[in-house]
């Protein structure tokens, strides 16, 4: 296949990006978008394989041999009313992809396009496209419907856009590469009463106060200077008027780190801290958990190789070494933690912020974007 049929083929791959964005679809909820790409790909001749987490599918692209890759894109929208005034913006008021994932659908469509004109392999190339990253992690439903039973993979990849790394340049890391997640809800039970008599009541404003105080300390005192961890209380809910004392207050908590040990103990001492915090005021302390998503954890040698693909295939700049690992989150880890592999950025340019009205994914990379996995499977077959 030549670089000018792939070219031949862009306008097209365009405008599915642009039919992607028109339908921004929320988590487990994708199945116009699910349907347009799997008839797409089943068109095409690719094996297709439904029914992965709802509207998650895998399409297969089978050239003998006993080693598998599997390449992942996630489908997923977010409830945002888009601004950015585009004629492809979406067409369902109060949603939108504003994270890029309708592009990394489209990349991979258009990494299976050049793989399928492309004889020039041996093995077997799974495209995995799986709901519900943003929010309910979709790729854990996808691992428990059998994924990789059924797709046994020898190494997995991903790639998310990023905005404000320049247009096309790739970014990565080994070992941590995003954070895991975790949130909890914690309620603080104490007795209400009138606020002229405090020594009737068991305050729950003051006793929350104290733990949001005290889990602070979890980052200065119980985390190794080395390793990096972030305790974020963005709620705190209580009382209703200046003069009563409320029988409730509800702290919502997340909790980050890019270390699963300093994960584990985050989660032990939040629960230790709120009951024994809680106590010393009187009241008495519950947490409800959201087990969020684990630390995105890239595979050296699986890093390496996709650096080396992207150096070898557009020039040494075209790989920024990422030095520390990023705060936010990503489900892709679930996957990261069945089969070895790598999630690396690629550079959106100067454009708005992921999860704002204005963003919208650079057309630009889906050149780019397929060239690379294209080169990857056939790197990893060779
Ligand atoms: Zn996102
Ligand atoms: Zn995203």
């Amino acid at each position: 296949m030549t670089e000018a049929a792939f070219r031949a083929f862009l306008p097209d791959l365009v405008d599915i990006r642009h039919r992607l964005h028109q339908m921004p679809e929320s988590g487990f909820e994708e199945r116009q978008t699910s349907d347009f790409v799997a008839g797409i790909l089943e068109d095409w001749g690719l094996q297709v394989t439904r029914g992965f987490a709802v509207t998650g599918f895998v399409a297969t692209l089978d050239r003998g041999g006993d080693r598998a890759i599997g390449l992942r894109a996630d489908m997923d929208a977010l409830p945002i009313l888009e601004e950015t005034g585009a004629p492809h913006a979406s067409r369902t008021p109060g949603m939108m992809h504003a994270c890029g994932h309708d592009g990394h659908t489209a990349m991979l469509v258009g990494a299976a396009w050049r793989l399928l004109h492309d004889a020039d392999f041996r093995g077997k190339a799974h495209f995995i496209f799986q709901p519900a990253e943003e929010t309910a992690g979709g790729a854990a439903r996808m691992i428990a419907d059998g994924l990789f039973e059924r797709f046994p993979c020898d190494a997995v990849f991903a790639l998310h856009n990023y905005p404000g790394l320049a247009t096309g340049r790739f970014s990565a890391r080994p070992g941590a590469m995003m954070a895991a997640i975790d949130a909890a809800t914690l309620t603080v039970r104490g007795a209400g009463g009138h606020g002229a008599r405090p020594e009737d009541t068991i305050d729950p404003v003051v006793a929350a106060a104290s733990i949001v105080m005290a889990l602070q300390t979890m980052i200065s005192r119980n985390v190794p200077p080395q390793e990096a961890g972030v305790v974020t209380v963005g709620a705190f809910h209580a009382g209703s008027a200046c003069n009563i004392i409320p029988d409730e207050a509800v702290l919502e908590i997340s909790l980050r780190a890019t270390d699963p040990a300093v994960r584990e103990m985050l989660c032990r001492r939040l629960e230790t801290i709120a009951h024994a915090q809680a106590a010393s005021y009187g009241a008495e302390a519950r947490v409800d958990w959201q087990v969020g998503y684990p630390v995105t954890m890239n595979d050296p040698a699986a890093t390496e190789l996709a650096a080396s693909v992207v150096r070898d295939t557009f020039g040494s700049d075209a790989f920024a070494p990422l030095d520390k690992p990023m705060m936010g989150s990503e489900d892709f880890a679930f996957m990261l933690e069945k089969v070895p592999g790598a999630y690396l950025f690629l550079g959106n340019g100067d454009s708005a912020g992921l999860h704002t009205s204005r963003y919208d994914f650079n057309d630009g990379l889906l050149e780019r974007g397929p060239a690379f996995l294209h080169a990857l499977v056939r790197r990893f077959f060779a």
